[in-house]
């Protein structure tokens, strides 16, 4: 079975190295879409350990799941922070109060939600507002900002943090610095309340960025994202070889006989396939890989070979010629991205990024913490 190996040490590291980026920030995560697709309980509970205090999620019932783990580590409610970033409706609200969530305010509608749903409930609950500074995603505009900011002055919305979001923040661009000036003119509507502005390329555009807390994801779990070289891999996906063959020059490879083979060939079977989340994109795409074989058998430590055929939803085919005769053997496993192949390296190779090969690594893949 594939395996994904989630270096615990390494994750909070990366926390640790990203929090001394913005000394003067309090250094938040990202762990929407189930820590990256880590395993959001255990990211956010190892985040703790590492002194996290604000966690970020996309939907409510992603807040719930980190409510309860932090819970269960004995996490008090009060001192942590859930921010749900989206989806505020009617029927969610209830959810909110009873688990300590604070909702991420980016519409008007969202904001009469809160309000309706605050004096329905009886209750008075700090909330988040995000305003729009060049993304066009999600957020309030400038006049919708300046409604909000007149509540806020008045009373009638409590609000913990206002925030933004970088559109371009891991590229040499000026977006960046517009972004960041028209969130200063935004967020001085609103005196006293805390800031944030910054993802984790973010982080690394100057103190100017760090604001009152930062939301770093990527970098927490090793994607580069223009980060190269501060932080550490975190995941490393394995998969094994079942079978190994040699196939004669003229005869074909997978599916569809996308390969047709121009010399003998070793090929090795490997148990991993696009419905564990290796890109089908990535088929023929001479993938990078980097076989893990016992510490032992220096000859072969850290060479590479690529992926022949079409990638098939449980099975990927590798050239392995290159490698000495018989040094590979079914039950070896292949590391497909971790400390070996940058996983940006990977995601490149198969047309994407980091954020959705990790994302998208499929349910039925052991997530294995060391
Ligand atoms: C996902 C997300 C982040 C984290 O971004 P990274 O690039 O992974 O560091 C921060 N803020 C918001 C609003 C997000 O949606």
């Amino acid at each position: 079975m594939p395996v994904l190996e989630i270096d615990r040490a390494a994750l909070q590291s990366n926390w640790r190295t990203l929090a001394a980026r913005q000394p003067c920030a309090r250094t938040g995560a990202a762990v929407k879409a189930d820590g990256y697709g880590l395993g959001a309980a255990p990211v956010a509970t190892a985040l703790h350990e590492a002194g996290c205090r604000d966690f970020f999620v996309a939907w409510a019932s992603e807040g719930v799941a980190v409510r309860k783990a932090l819970s269960q580590a004995g996490a008090d409610p009060g001192a942590t922070q859930i921010f749900v970033l989206q989806g505020l409706e009617p029927a969610t609200v209830p959810l909110h109060l009873r688990h300590d969530l604070v909702p991420v305010l980016s519409t008007p509608d969202d904001v009469a939600v809160w309000q309706d749903g605050l004096s329905t409930a009886g209750a008075r609950a700090p909330a988040a507002l995000q305003v729009e500074t060049g993304m066009n995603r999600l957020g309030l505009d400038d006049g919708e900002t300046h409604k909000a900011a007149a509540l806020a002055v008045s009373g009638d919305l409590p609000l913990c943090l206002v925030m933004s979001h970088l559109a371009s923040a891991d590229e040499a661009t000026a977006q960046s610095a517009e972004q960041l000036q028209r969130f200063l003119a935004l967020s001085a509507l609103f005196p006293g309340v805390p800031r944030s502005l910054s993802n984790s390329a973010g982080t690394f555009l100057g103190s100017d960025y760090g604001f009152d807390l930062t939301r770093p994801g990527i970098g927490l779990y090793g994607g580069r994202a223009g980060l190269a070289g501060a932080l550490q891999p975190v995941a490393r996906l394995t998969a094994a070889i079942l079978q190994l063959r040699t196939a004669q020059a003229g005869e074909a490879v997978g599916y569809g006989a996308a390969t047709r083979l121009d010399r003998d060939t070793r090929i090795a079977t490997v148990g991993i396939g696009y419905a564990d989340g290796l890109p089908r994109a990535a088929s023929g795409a001479g993938i990078a890989l980097r076989p893990l074989f016992p510490a032992a058998d220096a000859l072969l430590a850290g060479q590479r070979v690529p992926v022949i055929g079409r990638i098939s939803m449980d099975m990927t085919l590798l050239d392995v010629s290159a490698l000495p005769q018989d040094a590979v053997r079914p039950g070896d496993r292949v590391e497909f991205f971790g400390p070996g192949v940058a996983i940006d390296e990977v995601a490149a190779a198969a047309g994407t990024i980091a954020y959705e090969l990790l994302t998208g690594m499929g349910k039925r893949v052991e997530r294995r913490w060391t």
